[in-house]
């Protein structure tokens, strides 16, 4: 049969994705992009904060007007089916089958059952069928988290923390570096915390050894939790021939008490010392982080202590959300809440700084040259796309457009000297 993935919200979930569509395909089904030719259709959904729920909602409803055509069977997957599956099941007729994350372990029982003309192998038994581009690819270490941070769902959605073995990574890392690929891109809801369950220590430090005796040009860290960030991590980091200084470190707040309310295990200070141990180890790190604008009871003045904070470090890249209540979690709930325009207010207050110091910061580039893998040309510019190791590549840190007198294939590696520099884009011409 002809099948479809629609694959939602974070890169942890696109693997999941992969992993489906690797059964699928061993199982004798061909994948199709087109939904229109799709016997089958899965929609592997986010039930992280609001915007996802409705996201994911609009997106099954649009898939299902395919059932007018070729289309059979339609399936729900992931945190929002795992969350919600029993109402989901009444709410959505649409839907053939909600199928909750802990169900993946015999999914092909059902599937092997609607889609007849296959033999859809067990979870267990399938390589996943890779989605991103050839030169770059997520590797997930570990599932789940046990640290319970009061606004998040995430450890009522996958669980605790449970993290793969080394075997078992750098079996899949092997696969990719067969494939092909340049960049591994290492995720989890804590990459920090990898090995504290299987082997009674942060472990991240040591996989990264074996990770770097590998023939990966870029080793990329996703999703560190400040508290488990060591030095030992951090001079492994400085030491290593392919892992990338980027430290993606969400923090969530700048202030104590909104910390402590968060139910983070580090301080601001204790956030501070971490990063400007790393600036002193690596003076050109690359620091991303996410804040939260609004949490329960904040006060201005608290707010403003995370203002402070982000215009002390500058950081490269600064994510935030205004606060999205999600029923279950402790910070549902904190009273008095944060006003939704406040909420709002301070959120911009926050992006509008970043703008600034973003754009301070990719102008200290101008006159660099950087390497940069190729990620497609631009139809109307005529200029070539790519990233360097200053851009992640789950479309949230900007890009560099640059010219090039040659014909450039796709994650190919270039030097780029950067002439021109925006917030988050940057320019150059090709250089050899
Ligand atoms: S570290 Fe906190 S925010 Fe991140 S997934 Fe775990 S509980 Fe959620």
């Amino acid at each position: 049969m002809k099948v479809g993935m629609v694959s939602l919200g974070c890169s942890k979930n696109l693997m999941d994705s992969e992993k489906i569509m690797g059964m699928l395909k061993k199982g004798g089904h061909q994948i199709v992009v087109d939904p229109k030719e799709a016997d089958a259709i899965f929609v592997n959904t986010c039930g992280f904060i609001a915007p996802a729920k409705e996201e994911a909602i609009n997106t099954v409803l649009e898939m299902s007007e395919y059932k007018q055509g070729n289309c059979k069977k339609l399936y729900m997957l992931g945190c929002m089916a795992q969350r919600y599956k029993a109402e989901l099941e009444e709410s959505l007729p649409e839907v053939d089958r909600v199928i909750s994350i802990d169900e993946y372990d015999h999914i092909e029982e059902y599937l092997n059952e609607d889609l007849p003309d296959g033999s859809i192998p067990n979870w267990n038994d399938a390589e996943r069928l890779v989605s991103t581009a050839k030169h770059t690819a997520y590797l997930k270490i570990a599932e789940g988290c046990g640290n319970f941070c009061s606004f998040c769902a995430i450890p009522l959605i996958r669980g605790r923390f449970i993290s793969k073995t080394m075997e078992e990574i750098l079996k899949e890392a092997k696969m990719l570096e067969e494939r092909g690929s340049k960049e591994l891109v290492l995720i989890a809801q804590d990459t920090t915390r990898y090995g504290i369950d299987l082997y009674r220590k942060y472990a991240l430090a040591d996989l990264l050894k074996e990770l770097d005796k590998m023939n990966f040009k870029w080793i990329r860290i996703l999703y560190m939790y400040p508290e488990a960030i060591t030095h030992e991590l951090v001079d492994t980091i400085a030491e290593s021939k392919h892992v990338i200084p980027y430290f993606d470190i969400p923090l969530q707040s700048g202030n104590d008490r909104i910390l402590k309310l968060m139910n983070r295990r580090n301080t601001s200070e204790e956030a501070l010392e971490i990063i400007n141990y790393i600036r002193e180890k690596i003076p050109h790190a690359i620091f991303r982080t996410t804040f939260i604008a609004g949490f329960p009871t904040e006060r201005k003045a608290e707010f403003n202590d995370t203002i402070r904070f982000a215009a002390k470090v500058r950081f490269d890249r600064l994510g935030a959300f205004p606060y999205s209540k999600e029923e279950g979690t402790k910070g549902a709930e904190l009273k008095p809440e944060v006003a939704k325009k406040v909420r709002q207010a301070r959120y911009d207050r926050l992006m509008q700084q970043q703008m600034v110091i973003s754009s301070e910061k990719s102008a200290e580039l101008i006159g660099k040259t950087l390497e940069v893998v190729v990620e497609g040309k631009e139809a109307l510019s005529n200029k070539y796309k790519g990233r360097s190791i200053y851009n992640a590549p789950d479309d949230i840190d900007g890009y560099v457009y640059f010219r090039s007198n040659d014909n450039l294939t796709v994650g190919s590696f270039v030097n780029v000297k950067i002439n021109k520099a925006y917030t988050y884009d940057l320019e150059g011409e090709q250089v050899d």
